[in-house]
């Protein structure tokens, strides 16, 4: 009989990084628990965590590398690999520069991994386009909560929030999105606390909800302002914390004076009354926490919104600490992780800006090499700049962004415009497809790591088993990667010394070690091997000393409902299924849950178009146009509709479109304009 392990891990879907204990035997996983007294799952686990065990062994694995000859893949070694890698990318900077690459790393993967891909683009390519994920998700929240507080990162903890008095949640589907954070939610539910919701369509929570405020997709600002004016209208501001812990607070009084009920009532499409409430329970049951996800990020606004949310908690004191805050719930397992780890094209690890010529310096002297001083483009430029030919050549590092980026006619336009195409992950993804060379990496229960969750939590990834064939930890491909350019720093032989190195270069992490994380739960900042970590930030002043108070107008999306294109899609997760479906749909367990997309809408949108329950329809917006089944549902507002993007056929990122935050460079995914006929 095989010999029985149980190794403690952290879950690798969602940004709560709950702690698994994963059963391997014989060289296989078998089973996944809870592990007990986590603190942040405490012994839980939602459908996709427990079910985690059944695409890690599945046939469709990548076991070699491969290379595309004559338009057909062909098995390769390691070698003969990389060099070609070396080769091409290594003519591109000849022929073009180093700012002719693209490199995409991934939120899926480690820190260690994410760390170590950013030293290699700088330091071995010699340019700052590297990018993930986070500029798909959480982008406006780095830009907008760095500003306004100077960081960009969830200010309480998860656990924290049983004690809140009131939760404003707006647009994060919490049951379904961040299962065990809504734990947390239910627990001060039932402790008294007050919810209340924003969002057009109905989500599990809102059924308990106080006030659920379906206001309408793209108005955000319109209605933070609005109870920002009320709260000051009714002198329910906190005007000692204003005083002593803000700046800016005279603009926007000024500002939102113009932000009557009324007028946001207009705007929003709710009633002057729910907005006047929502004021008033948010600021009279103290601690009050905002909750926010991509409902909020997603937006040619979402720095703004995002900036708006943190307006109205410093207004009312609700900052600083337990049970308040502004608490952006992260996507994947490891987005915090990756955009800590400086996967990012204008910020260092630790967010230490790339133009910084005296932060450079730092990174410089130990890398030994010279980081080129001006930002790199993020990845939804550089799809852009592919599809115009300015891009030449692409490393993929975990990422899926034919399934997962806005207008993906446009990401296969791009992705096919390139002179070469690099791409490494645990199976043959769509974007894969599109590669001439794919490396077959291990996933997360073959490697060990760590990933720091949305609560700032950094945790311990460990190896249960082997890889299947020659697939490799995304670290030593890049190690590999690394020797082909014949480059010097990327001996490592663990990932432990990776992380060794990496915090010895950011002081958020400076006091976190392999040998604590065996015995503590840390939350960054940790600087030293003394300091037990920080679960609530800004506690008697802001990363930046004072709050900035921003005066936010609000502006209206990039498309709007007209004549042609009468409704507004939205786009979001299942509960069952986790970002391009690589993983979940591998699984039996969740597949049998829902394996298709289909398309929300309201019974009087639906009467109006003739549509029923379940029939076939065409969506259609200015990118292109889908056919799903319709879902006739009183849970959407009139107007607006609703799709997965979890999945490649039916896919609706071919609807969705490339308007970007000026700031942060986040699409517009939330409000994309389109058309419904019978199909
Ligand atoms: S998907 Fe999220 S909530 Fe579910 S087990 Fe994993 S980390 Fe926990």
């Amino acid at each position: 009989m095989a010999l029985v392990k149980w190794v403690p891990t952290t879950c690798v879907y969602c940004g709560c990084g709950c702690g698994l204990l994963l059963e391997a035997a014989g060289g296989k996983i078998t089973k996944a628990l809870p592990q007990p007294a986590h603190p942040v799952s405490d012994a839980r686990l939602c459908i996709k965590g427990w079910n985690i065990h059944q695409f890690i062994h599945n046939e469709k694995r990548l076991k070699k590398p491969l290379i595309k000859k004559n338009g057909s893949f062909v098995e390769a070694d390691w070698n003969e690999a990389v060099s070609l890698i070396a080769e091409k990318i290594g003519s591109t900077i000849k022929a073009y520069g180093a700012d002719s690459t693209g490199f995409l790393s991934s939120a899926k993967c480690t820190n260690e991994e994410n760390y170590l891909f950013q030293k290699f683009v700088r330091s071995v390519i010699g340019t700052n386009n590297v990018d993930h994920c986070a500029r798909l998700c959480h982008a406006s929240t780095v830009a907008g909560l760095a500003g306004s507080f100077g960081s960009g990162a969830m200010t309480n903890s998860i656990p924290d929030l049983e004690q809140s008095k009131c939760l404003f949640i707006i647009g994060s589907n919490t049951t379904e999105q961040h299962p065990l954070v809504a734990t947390r939610l239910y627990r001060a539910l039932k402790n008294g606390c007050k919810i209340i919701v924003a969002d057009p369509r109905n989500i599990p929570i809102s059924r308990f909800a106080s006030l659920h405020l379906k206001h309408k997709p793209g108005s955000d600002i319109a209605l933070i302002n609005s109870m920002i004016h009320v709260i000051l209208s009714g002198g329910l501001m906190d005007k000692e914390f204003i005083d002593a812990r803000t700046e800016g607070f005279d603009e926007l009084k000024a500002s939102v004076a113009d932000y009557t009920p009324e007028e946001a009532q207009k705007i929003t499409g709710l009633k002057k009354e729910d907005i006047v409430n929502a004021a008033i329970l948010y600021s009279k049951n103290k601690p009050s926490a905002i909750i926010y996800s991509m409902g909020i990020t997603q937006h040619i606004t979402g720095t703004d919104n995002v900036r708006a949310l943190a307006n109205l908690a410093m207004v009312t004191g609700n900052i600083g600490k337990p049970g308040t805050g502004v608490n952006p719930l992260r996507g994947h397992q490891n987005v915090q992780g990756s955009c800590d780890m400086g996967a990012l094209p204008n910020l260092l690890p630790g967010y230490q800006a790339v133009t910084d010529s005296s932060l450079r310096g730092k990174f410089e002297s130990v890398w030994q090499c010279k980081i080129p001083a001006q930002n790199g483009i993020t990845l939804t430029e550089m799809m852009g700049e592919a599809g115009e030919g300015k891009i030449k050549s692409m490393f993929i590092m975990g990422e899926n962004p034919v399934v997962t980026d806005p207008d993906s006619t446009h990401v296969a336009h791009a992705l096919k415009s390139l002179d070469f195409l690099a791409v490494q992950d645990i199976f043959m993804t769509e974007t894969a497809e599109f590669a001439d060379v794919v490396l077959p990496a291990a996933c997360f229960a073959e490697k060990e790591g760590t990933f720091t969750n949305t609560d700032r939590r950094v945790q311990r990834v460990r190896k249960a088993v082997n890889p299947p064939g020659e697939a490799k930890a995304d670290w030593e491909a890049i190690n590999l990667l690394a020797s082909a350019f014949k480059a010097k720093g990327f001996d490592f032989k663990t990932a432990e010394e990776i992380f060794d190195e990496m915090r010895s270069l950011t002081p958020q992490y400076a006091g976190i070690t392999y040998e604590r994380l065996e015995r503590e739960s840390l939350q960054w900042p940790c600087t030293s091997e003394t300091h037990k970590g920080t679960p609530v930030l800004h506690l008697t002043q802001f990363t930046r000393g004072k709050g900035k108070i921003f005066d936010i107008k609000f502006k209206e999306a990039a498309e709007r409902a007209d004549d042609d294109f009468p409704f507004i899609l939205t786009t979001g997760r299942l509960y069952f299924l986790f970002h391009s479906n690589t993983m979940t749909g591998r699984s039996p367990s969740l597949n049998a849950e829902v394996n298709r997309a289909f398309l929300e809408i309201n019974p009087a949108d639906a009467e109006k178009l003739g549509i029923k329950n379940s029939e076939y329809v065409e969506v259609e917006s200015r990118r292109g146009s889908v056919k799903v089944k319709a879902k006739v549902t009183e849970g959407i507002r009139e107007g607006v509709v609703f799709m997965p993007f979890h999945f490649a056929k039916e896919a609706a990122n071919v609807l969705t479109g490339r308007h970007l935050d000026p700031i942060a460079k986040i699409p517009e995914f939330k409000v994309s304009a389109v058309r419904i006929k019978k199909s």
